[in-house]
């Protein structure tokens, strides 16, 4: 018989990113060198045809129940005791600038245009430049400020982002101080209460995983925009 597990470790948090139905796990009794061996997995719940009629709707591969809990964990353990991993990673993404934009000559620049905007109704209105040469010209200005704009929203965004991500990495930061050195250590009661508070889901895709964090009360990040942290699926990557 092989170690008796208390459950399944991700059980309820693990959800296919492409039907969107739950993985649970399960597990089999396989023949291997040393004898019998239990083998644990998570499999799609879309892929049981039986749950459709007979049909099965989807056909994301089963995973290796061993991998991905000891990925998963490992991964948090990581990012508890070093909480700036994840403005590291969000950095990579290009999800938050690493050097934000010095935002005054951009805003400076939209409000020139602005102004040229007033300047050129004027002209129009006092006939100085007839209505082709207005259109034009107001297009032209138009379509710089949409630019303008654009940048400047995305570099504010980033900036609240990161101010976001940062909150988030502070809570953790103090999680972890409050768990203590053990985190290698402990059972696995304490394991899955750990990755419950900490993770709301995990995403499994065809190549990747993504943990999707809980956001504790009091810091704004949108449910719709949540923080999320990426694992290969499989040791090859
Ligand atoms: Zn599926």
């Amino acid at each position: 018989m092989g170690i008796k597990r208390p459950g399944y470790l991700l059980q309820g948090l693990l959800i296919c990113s492409e039907c969107r139905y739950a993985y649970y796990g399960r597990t089999t009794r396989q023949r291997g060198a040393g004898g019998l061996k239990d083998f644990t997995y998570y499999r799609c719940s879309g892929t049981d045809g039986y749950r459709f009629g007979g049909e099965r709707i989807c056909n994301n591969p089963q995973i290796n129940g061993e991998f991905v809990e000891v990925s998963v964990w490992t991964k948090l353990c990581q990012l508890l005791k070093n909480s700036q991993l994840f403005e590291q990673q969000h950095e990579q993404e290009g999800e938050i600038a690493r050097n934000p934009e010095n935002l005054e000559p951009l805003k400076s620049e939209l409000r020139k245009l602005q102004r040229g905007v007033e300047r050129l109704i004027d002209s129009y209105s006092e006939g100085a430049i007839d209505k082709e040469q207005f259109m034009s010209r107001l297009n032209r200005t138009k379509d710089r400020i949409a630019d303008l704009e654009a940048r400047i929203r995305s570099n504010t965004d980033g900036t609240d982002r990161r101010q976001e991500i940062r909150n988030l990495v502070d809570h953790f930061r103090r999680f972890a101080d409050h768990l203590g050195r053990g985190l290698d250590e402990i059972d696995w009661n304490r394991r899955r209460e750990i990755i419950c508070n900490v993770i709301e889901r995990i995403e499994i895709g065809r190549s990747a995983l993504a943990l999707i964090f809980r956001v504790p009360y009091g810091i704004a990040i949108p449910k719709e925009n949540p923080i999320v942290f990426t694992l290969p699926r499989s040791l090859k990557g």
